[in-house]
């Protein structure tokens, strides 16, 4: 029996009778994040780090919803289950199976670099390791977080200094927290998207702390506070809602940035490369410390990144998942025309 299987439901585990991230409702989700194309309604129960919990609940509404700590060890069945820091958003985990002395670590989405919000990823070993790959090709390499820092306060500064409003498009769980973060708060006050505030408003709940943002309402008054920041999910930028900031110059935060010509498709001024997911040499380096023999690649560039593990002297699967990706595009948005297609669902190594 193998320790985890690939379902049309989601990745499955016979010996714990649980799934983790299923995309269709099922009795038992172990989750790894709060992103929307992992966490979804209609489980019977759930089971999350208790770090995720409050996102979880905040965009679930009432649920069974049962939470352990990082490292701890839980029982479930005939599996031995626990979650480990993946450093994506808040309270994010990779989440290690064990089964008759056999362990599998299923990445959720992951970045090893620490964006100074969530909890650093670690290296979990393992004997198999599914990871997702949304950045597997080369061309994605992130630039330091401090280099990110110096270019978008430069950029806020400019519009500032001229008046003009910056719109900042970011993802309302996890990205938007980081970015504001690395904000410098002499330049301006920090607005936000009542999307963002409500996450803002979870967070800082629970002990997370973030600088002061202004939530933009009907009555706000944007007179007084021309040249501020706003920080807005992607799809609020080419709304009616971000025409209120007039002449406002606008940017996208992604790892899609890095991709030529994308920033222009989406019709910005500025494209800032920064993602919540690993980059090439992030992916390379996680695989490489699990220890594992076995990888499964899912969530992006897989036939190509399954090619180059198989290179690499890895014994390499694809599962076909339906996770999203980076959540700055919706799917019918992503640049098809790179990407590699998945090869059918569950394809053993
Ligand atoms: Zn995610
Ligand atoms: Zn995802």
């Amino acid at each position: 029996m193998s320790v985890l299987t690939f379902t049309d439901r989601g990745i499955h585990c016979e010996a714990g009778d649980f799934f983790v991230d299923p995309w269709r409702p099922v009795a038992r989700a172990l989750l790894t994040h709060g992103h929307s194309d992992h966490a979804r309604a209609g489980m019977g129960s759930y089971l999350s780090t208790d770090i995720a919990a409050p996102v979880i609940r905040h965009r679930l509404g009432p649920i069974r919803l049962d939470t352990i700590a990082y490292g701890e060890v839980r029982r479930i069945g005939g599996a031995t289950v626990s979650f480990h820091p993946a450093g994506h958003v808040p309270g994010s985990a990779q989440i290690r199976i064990e089964v008759a002395g056999e362990a599998w670590v299923v990445s959720g989405d992951y970045k090893v670099v620490d964006d100074g919000l969530s909890t650093p990823w670690e290296p979990v070993r393992c004997h198999a390791f599914i990871t997702e790959c949304t950045f597997g090709l080369p061309v994605f390499r992130w630039p330091a977080q401090d280099e990110l820092r110096a270019d978008i306060n430069a950029w806020w500064a400019a519009n500032a200094s001229a008046g003009r409003f910056s719109l900042l498009g970011a993802y309302s769980l996890g990205k938007a927290q980081r970015l504001m973060s690395l904000l410098d708060p002499a330049i301006a006050p920090i607005l936000t998207h009542g999307a963002v505030e409500g996450t803002n408003a979870v967070l800082r709940a629970q002990g997370i702390a973030l600088p002061d943002t202004v939530q933009v309402t009907p009555g706000t008054d944007l007179k007084a506070l021309s040249g501020a920041m706003v920080i807005a999910p992607p799809s609020a930028l080419n709304s009616t809602w971000a025409r209120r900031f007039g002449d406002a110059s606008t940017a996208v935060a992604s790892g899609w940035m890095a991709l030529r010509g994308i920033r222009r498709r989406r019709g910005t001024d500025r494209g800032f490369v920064v993602s919540d997911h690993a980059d090439w040499a992030g992916l390379n380096l996680a695989i490489r410390e699990t220890g594992a023999e076995r990888v499964f690649a899912t969530h992006g560039y897989t036939s190509a990144f399954r090619r180059w593990l198989e290179e690499q002297g890895f014994e390499a699967g694809i599962v076909s998942t339906d996770y999203a990706g980076d959540e700055v595009f919706a799917a019918d948005e992503a640049p098809r025309d790179i990407i590699d297609e998945d090869a059918g669902a569950g394809e053993a190594p």
